[in-house]
């Protein structure tokens, strides 16, 4: 389902009880009771499905006001116009960033992951083709992220950290759960700086500079959710002055995982010990990508998950509070 069509079909899913409660209110003959009920059940759908920091479908995980370290957070790539100029420029000045990757473009560009690490940075989850999940079932959910997570692996030599960020902040009411049971923690961002939208160098600056502070997620792009080939040439000459101002202030980027709370542990959290490239590969669940035509049509299916017993359950799963969202 398309970004587009996702929003018109939770508009109208929200329109749908709106109808019912004014035909209830003509039926009971109450003048507009069942009307504003009906309303107040739509505004909290919609609140908890668009708005990232709403915690009506579970709340997205907190991270630590940590004197002098912030974090930078990087969207949709690997892109190989941009994530190299991007990796190495934090690198070069001493910063740590964590890029939220695509499965499909892990697949398609997995040298890159692998200069990301090396450069410092962390990896993690994103989702597989970008697709949003306001109606995705837990099942498609699953697949999404397992579907990556083997994509990172089998590029990078080792899993993503489990964090995960929804495509647009587009949540369900069961997102966070069924992400819980496979260990992950919904993320946020602070602020709106939208620089897919292009608005010029300085107003990405302004924007980020506006949310800058300790403990702050700021979010921008390195690649294209849409498969368009987005241009991010704004946001590699912003980053510079975001840097500049930054240090300014006396705050460095670090890798988000280092400062939610409570920390990461398991396999592939912050505090985890490493993992060697072989293990790692191996211990990835086994999937099937089916694969019925252009990118954005992607089939995922699982097949089985190491996490997981021989009825699927989950041997452990770290229902952790989560909180976050972006595109
Ligand atoms: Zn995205």
């Amino acid at each position: 389902m398309g970004k587009f069509i996702t929003w018109v079909a939770c508009g109208l899913l929200a329109l749908a009880p709106v109808a019912g409660g004014i035909l209830l209110d003509r039926l009971v003959g109450t003048s507009v009771l069942f009307t504003l009920i009906a309303c107040l059940l739509a505004a909290l759908y919609l609140l908890g499905t668009f708005v990232p920091t709403a915690p009506l479908f579970g709340r997205t995980t907190r991270v630590r006001n940590t004197p002098g370290r912030f974090a930078l957070t990087f969207d949709d790539g690997p892109a190989p116009r941009f994530t190299p100029a991007i990796s190495r420029l934090l690198a070069e000045r001493g910063h740590r960033a964590t890029f939220f990757v695509l499965g499909t473009h892990a697949n398609e560009y997995p040298h890159l992951l692998r200069q990301v690490l090396e450069d410092g940075h962390e990896i993690a989850n994103h989702g597989f083709d970008h697709h949003l999940l306001a109606f995705s079932p837990p099942s498609s959910v699953r697949a999404q992220l397992l579907a990556t997570e083997q994509a990172i692996a089998t590029a990078a030599g080792r899993p993503p950290v489990r964090l995960f960020r929804a495509p647009h902040g587009v949540r369900s009411p069961w997102l966070d759960h069924t992400l819980g049971r496979l260990g992950y923690r919904v993320c946020s961002w602070n602020g709106h700086i939208v620089d897919t939208a292009k608005p010029g160098v300085a107003t990405i600056v302004e924007r980020a500079c506006r949310h800058l502070r300790p403990g702050a997620t700021l979010l921008l792009h390195d690649g294209d959710g849409s498969a368009r080939g987005g241009d991010r040439r704004q946001t590699v000459h912003a980053l510079h002055a975001i840097l500049d101002e930054a240090e300014r202030r006396g705050l460095r980027s670090v890798s988000l995982s280092s400062l939610v709370e409570p920390p990461l542990r398991g396999p592939s959290g912050a505090r985890a010990a490493p993992v060697s490239c072989g293990a790692a590969v191996e211990a990835l669940p086994v999937l099937e990508l089916e694969r019925h035509g252009p990118r954005g049509e992607t089939g995922l299916a699982r097949v089985g998950h190491p996490l997981e017993n021989g009825d699927g359950e989950p041997l452990a799963g770290e229902e952790e509070e989560a909180q976050a969202q972006p595109d």
